[in-house]
C-alpha cells in the first residue's frame, strides 16, 4: 500500500464519511489536483488504537484519491519527545499496514522557515514578545465570559521585539523569561485568538536539531505553516483542535505561504473499558501498573501486536466505526468482535488445557498409544490435519468435571459419558481425592467402538471436550487477560481507583499439544474452546509463553457491567 503518483487513477467510493465527501468534492471542482493528507503524531509516546483511526483515514483517502499522504513528526516539544517514541511510531504504523514511501517529515525540518517567517509577523507589526510571566500570561488571557487584557508590552516598537526575539534565539534569556506572541486581539471570543503564544524559550537538546535551537515553535504556530510548505490540502485533526481553526486560517493569511491547507475536524475514537490518552498510558508505563508500552494490556499498538491481534482487525474495526463529527464512545465489544472475525478465519486448531486434571483409562492397555487424526481447521480442508497422540494416561479441563453436578451441567461427571475430541467416548467410573478432599484423578473406561468419536449404534453424548496425552503434552505458561480497567468510563484523572486487579492471571501449569512448540513462531493459533493464544516475546525454548489475544465469546464485559451496577 505505497502512495500512488500523482497521475494515477483514483476510485474514489463516494459517501463513505464526510471527510472523504468533502475530499471528493474538492477534487471533483478541481480545486487541487491531487488530495494531500499527512498523520501528525508527536514523537511523546507510543501510538495507540485512537491514533489508528487517525492513521486508517488519514492514509485511506490517499490511496482511495489517488493522493499522498506524509508522516510528520511534530516534534515541536523537546522536553516530553524522544527518539524511542520516533522509532517506535515508524514502526507502528508500517504495522497497520501504511507506507509513507518518501514523504517522511519533521516539523524540526521547518524550524529555520518558521523563524523567518516569524520575524516577518513581527516586522509587520503582528507579533510582539511579551516579559509576562506564564502566569501572568494566564491570568491576563481572560475567561469564556471575560475578555483579557492587553499586555503592557503589547505596543513595543517594532525594532525592540525584534532585537529581543533574536536574542531569544541566540539564547541570552532563561526558560520561560519571554515569549513570542501574535498579535491578534485580546477580547476575541475565541481564547486561541487572544494573542497566542507563537514561540517559547527551551535550552533543550532535540533528538533532531541538537543544541541548536533555544526557541521552540508552539503547535499551533507550527502545525498549519508546516501542512502548508508541505502542500497537504486536507489537514484532518480531532475535535478538540475546531476552536484553533481559525487560529489555523489566522496564520495561513497573515504569512507568505506557499499553500493554502484547509483544517477538518472529526470525532476521537474512545472505547468502553479503555483510556485512550498518551498522559495516561504513560503514567501507566511510569508507575509500574503494565509491563511496558507493550503490555498485551495496553491499547497501544505495539501491545496490541504483543497480545497478537492481527493489524487487519485493528482496520477493519476502525473501517465499522467509521469517522463522524460527534464524539461517541464504541463498546469494546465492537473491537473485540473484529479481532474474533480475523483469527477465526485463518488461526490453526490446536489442544491445550489450561488447568489440567488427570484421567486414567482404566481400559486402555498400559504402555500403548495410537495416533489419531486431528483438523487443523474444521473450515478449510486445505489447513490439513495432524496426528495427535492417545493413552491410558491424558488430562482434561478441571472445570469440564463436576462431581455433583446441577441439571445443566453436561460435562463430565460420575457416570457420564462424554466425547473427547477425535478421540473416543469416555464414561466416568469414580473419583481419587487427596487428603484435603482435592480432586486429584479420574478413573474412567473408554469404548473402543467410537473411535474417532461416533458411536455405530448412534447413541448420542451431550459434551465434546478437549484433552491431552500426558505422554506428549507439553508444559507451557499461559496468561490470560482482562480489561486493564472495571470502570466502563474509567476516570483518566484519577485512573489508579479503576484499575482492574485481574487484568492479568498467568497459568504456569498448563499443557499444550506438541504443534504448539513445534508451530509457526508468530501466528495466533486457536486453542479449541479456550480462545487465541499468541507466543509471547519472553518465550523461550525452556518455559513457553503464549498470550491469550481473545477468549472465544465475550463474558467479560456482560459480568463486569453487572458488577459495576451493583456498587
Ligand atoms: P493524546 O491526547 O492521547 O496525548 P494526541 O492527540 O495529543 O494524543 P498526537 O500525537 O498529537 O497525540 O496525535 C496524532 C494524531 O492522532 C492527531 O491528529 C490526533 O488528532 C489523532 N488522535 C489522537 N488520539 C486520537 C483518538 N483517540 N482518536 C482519533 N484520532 C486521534
Ligand atoms: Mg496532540
Amino acid at each position: 500500500m505505497t502512495n500512488p503518483e500523482p497521475g494515477e487513477t483514483a476510485a474514489p467510493e463516494a459517501g463513505r464519511d464526510f471527510i472523504r465527501d468533502i475530499v471528493a468534492g474538492d477534487l471533483a471542482a478541481k480545486k487541487y489536483p491531487q488530495a494531500v493528507t499527512r498523520f501528525p503524531p508527536e514523537p511523546n509516546g507510543y501510538l495507540h488504537i485512537g491514533h489508528a483511526k487517525s492513521i486508517a483515514l488519514n492514509f485511506g483517502i490517499a490511496q482511495e484519491f489517488a493522493g499522498r499522504c506524509h508522516l510528520r513528526f511534530d516534534d515541536t516539544n523537546p522536553v516530553k519527545e524522544e527518539q524511542e517514541y520516533i522509532d517506535a511510531i515508524k514502526a507502528d504504523v508500517k504495522w497497520l499496514g501504511f507506507d509513507w514511501g518518501k514523504h517522511l517529515y519533521h516539523a524540526s525540518d521547518y524550524f529555520e522557515q518558521l523563524y523567518q517567517w516569524a520575524e516577518g509577523l513581527i516586522s509587520a507589526g503582528k507579533a510582539y514578545v511579551d516579559d509576562q510571566s506564564q502566569e501572568e500570561i494566564r491570568i491576563n488571557r481572560g475567561t469564556l465570559t471575560e475578555p483579557g487584557k492587553n499586555s503592557p508590552f503589547r505596543e513595543r516598537p517594532v525594532a525592540e521585539n525584534l532585537d529581543l526575539f533574536r536574542r531569544m534565539r541566540a539564547g541570552e534569556f532563561p526558560n520561560g523569561a519571554r515569549v513570542l506572541r501574535a498579535k491578534i486581539d485580546m477580547a476575541s471570543g475565541n481564547i486561541n485568538l487572544r494573542d497566542p503564544v507563537l514561540y517559547r524559550i527551551l535550552h533543550a537538546t532535540h533528538p533532531r536539531t541538537g543544541n541548536t535551537w533555544k526557541i521552540y515553535p508552539s503547535y499551533d504556530y507550527a502545525h498549519g505553516q508546516s501542512d502548508a510548505i508541505e502542500g497537504v490540502t486536507h489537514s484532518v485533526c480531532t475535535l478538540e483542535f475546531e476552536d484553533h481553526r481559525p487560529l489555523y486560517d489566522w496564520l495561513i493569511e497573515n504569512l507568505p505561504v506557499p499553500s493554502k491547507p484547509h483544517q477538518y475536524e472529526f470525532a476521537r475514537l474512545n472505547i468502553t473499558y479503555t483510556l485512550l490518552s498518551k498522559r495516561v498510558l504513560t503514567e501507566l508505563v511510569k508507575q509500574g501498573h503494565v509491563v511496558g508500552w507493550d503490555d498485551p494490556r495496553m491499547p497501544t499498538l505495539a501491545g496490541l501486536r504483543r497480545r497478537g491481534v492481527p493489524p487487519a482487525a485493528v482496520r477493519d474495526f476502525v473501517k465499522r466505526i467509521g469517522v463522524a463529527k460527534a464524539n461517541s464512545t464504541v463498546d469494546v465489544g465492537m473491537f473485540e468482535f473484529s479481532v474474533r472475525e480475523a483469527l477465526n478465519k485463518t488461526a490453526l486448531r490446536r489442544m491445550a488445557v489450561l488447568r489440567p486434571l488427570k484421567v486414567v483409562i482404566e481400559n486402555y492397555p498400559e504402555g500403548q498409544t495410537e495416533q489419531l487424526e486431528a483438523a487443523n481447521h474444521p473450515d478449510d480442508p486445505a489447513a490439513g490435519t495432524r496426528k495427535i497422540t492417545f493413552s491410558r494416561e491424558l488430562y482434561i479441563e478441571q472445570d469440564d468435571f463436576m462431581e455433583n453436578p446441577p441439571k445443566k451441567f453436561f460435562r463430565l461427571s460420575p457416570g457420564k459419558e462424554v466425547r473427547l475430541r477425535y478421540a473416543y467416548f469416555i464414561t466416568c467410573k469414580s473419583v481419587i481425592k487427596n487428603d484435603k478432599g482435592e480432586i486429584t484423578e479420574l478413573r474412567c473406561v473408554y469404548d473402543p467402538a467410537t473411535k474417532g468419536g461416533n458411536a455405530p449404534d448412534g447413541r448420542k453424548v451431550k459434551a465434546t471436550m478437549h484433552w491431552l496425552s500426558a505422554a506428549d503434552a507439553k508444559p507451557a505458561e499461559l496468561r490470560l487477560y482482562n480489561p486493564l480497567f472495571t470502570n466502563p468510563a474509567p476516570n483518566a484523572a484519577n485512573f489508579a481507583a479503576d484499575l482492574n486487579p485481574a487484568s492479568l492471571e498467568t497459568l504456569r501449569t498448563a499443557l499444550v499439544e506438541p504443534a504448539v512448540i513445534a508451530g509457526d513462531d508468530s501466528e495466533p493459533m486457536q486453542f479449541e474452546r479456550q480462545g487465541y493464544f499468541v507466543r509471547d516475546k519472553e518465550s523461550g525454548a525452556g518455559k513457553p509463553v503464549f498470550n491469550r489475544v481473545i477468549g472465544l465469546r465475550d463474558t467479560f464485559a456482560k459480568e463486569t457491567a453487572k458488577e459495576h451496577a451493583k456498587k
